[in-house]
């Protein structure tokens, strides 16, 4: 199982890898994520640069694959352009991802440190913002 599990992820790595290595190009395109879906569907896709904040490209993902059907991801990942490799999520991406997909497992680390960690671990403590929003029933 945890071979599988890691055949699967290295699936994950290796089609945000092409991604990067593919579509990024210039300032604007300089991150790919990849991102499996509970019935195997890769969804992908690159940030979008902008000073005022354009989003990242896990936050881009999210948008993608819904646009294609995809309202639950298992596991993402984010690979740099120019063979960065895994780029660990930013701490706002952290608190998106955790919100949409409170099991989402994100895959970190470099060379044969890389490994899926549940998407809670990257941020303890964390801010639930379902647990707050009070007039909701
Ligand atoms: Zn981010």
């Amino acid at each position: 199982m945890t071979t599988q599990i890691q055949q699967l992820d290295h699936e994950l790595i290796q089609a945000a890898a092409q991604v990067a290595r593919t579509r990024c190009r210039g300032d604007n395109h300089t991150m790919a994520a990849a991102g499996r879906a509970p019935d195997g569907r890769i969804v992908t896709a690159v940030n979008a640069y902008h000073f005022t904040g354009g989003p990242c490209a896990e936050l881009v993902l999210i948008g993608t694959a819904a646009a294609q059907g995809v309202y639950e991801l298992d596991t993402i990942v984010a690979v740099g352009d120019r063979d960065r490799g895994v780029v660990p999520p930013c701490g706002r991406c952290r608190q998106v991802l955790l919100d949409y997909f409170p099991a989402l497992k994100v895959i970190v680390g470099a060379g044969d440190r890389t490994r899926a960690v549940p998407v809670r671990d990257l941020l303890p403590e964390s801010y639930v913002w379902a647990d707050h929003q009070l007039d909701a029933d």
